[in-house]
């Protein structure tokens, strides 16, 4: 197999190639077809998360075909199309895991970070959390699904029921969910980068109600809103922007310091709250209701050698959607 790793943090991705790997009792290995780039990626390579595995292969929206099964899978068939989402393993026994909040397991593996991920050819996953996709939707448009999709969906789901939700940044996930959301009847009001009229626009196509830039107070006051962006000085202008009790969700793994801000802002029982991995149940609830809502994925296509060239572009908001690299 080939794949693209990370020998050292903060350093480009080197084309490798390594033996074939065979699967342990409950693991599963794939033929990879289609693996998304999410900005987790760039935190890995950064080296802006604790304790990660080195050298790593990245990536955590891998679509993969079955090429060979471990002795202990139940489910499961050679030849089927899965998906191999960022939770990569839990312990299902910590209190955590006991209380239904295994995305908070005190001894999980990721994708992409703490077991290798898609960035390759070919990968190994524990069977128990890979998800089935059926043949439905090309590799390509479903991979971006697999983080930003899901992960955006739990964002959505923490927010509650709020008709007016703001979303700050508006990449990978933004743009899934502005349509998951608009679908729902919600209205989305879109904060892209000041002066960034193109995405503006790009949220507008996808349904949303009034796009500006993060610098602006919306119309009017929102039930809730998202930061998607990884930028701790949006938290100020996104509790601004919401009404009395209203919540703010922070949905990214990484954020940059939240500046100070008066205690004011906060009080009348505003909310504030972080998203944090996902769980089974989200990913089953948020891919069983993917396909009514016909998601128009956005995606920039790169060969699995550029990855570097895909993670660059993403750091520098280079194109719209999402980023899928190819074997
Ligand atoms: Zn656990
Ligand atoms: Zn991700």
């Amino acid at each position: 197999m080939h794949a693209m790793i990370l020998k050292k943090l903060k350093t480009p991705l080197e084309w490798i190639e390594l033996p074939e790997r065979v699967p342990g009792p409950h693991e599963i290995r794939v033929k990879v077809l289609a693996c998304g780039v999410c900005r987790t990626d760039l935190h890995v390579v950064d080296g802006e998360l604790p304790n990660p595995k080195i050298p790593i292969i990245p990536g955590h929206e891998i679509v993969g075909r079955i090429d060979a099964l471990g002795t202990q899978v139940k489910g499961l068939s050679v030849g089927e199309r899965v998906g191999i989402p960022w939770l990569g393993h839990t312990d299902g026994n910590c209190p955590y895991c006991l209380m239904q909040r295994e995305n908070l397991c005190d001894n999980p593996l990721f994708t992409g970070f703490t077991r290798d991920g898609g960035y390759a050819t070919a990968a190994v996953a524990d069977a128990r959390f890979a998800f089935p996709l059926g043949e439905a939707g090309s590799d390509i448009s479903i991979a971006p699904l697999l983080c930003a999709g899901l992960i955006g969906w739990r964002s959505l789901v923490m927010a509650g029921d709020a008709k007016k939700i703001g979303f700050y940044g508006f990449g990978a996930a933004a743009h899934i969910l502005a349509q998951v959301a608009h679908w729902q009847g919600r209205s989305v009001y879109a904060f892209t980068r000041p002066g960034d009229e193109r995405t503006q626009a790009f949220a507008k196509s996808l349904g949303a109600a009034w796009a500006g830039g993060s610098d602006a107070a919306p119309p009017e006051p929102l039930d809730a809103a998202i930061i998607f962006a990884p930028v701790g000085a949006l938290v100020k202008p996104a509790l601004e922007a919401v009404r009395k009790g209203g919540r703010v969700v922070c949905a990214g793994i990484h954020m940059s310091d939240i500046p100070s801000f008066p205690y004011r802002i906060l009080w009348e029982e505003r909310e504030l709250l972080s998203v944090a991995n996902l769980t089974r149940k989200d990913g089953l609830d948020f891919l069983r209701l993917a396909p009514q809502i016909d998601i128009k994925v956005k995606t920039t296509q790169y060969p699995l050698r550029e990855a570097n060239q895909a993670l660059s572009d993403l750091a520098e908001g280079r194109f719209e959607g999402a980023a899928v690299l190819t074997p």
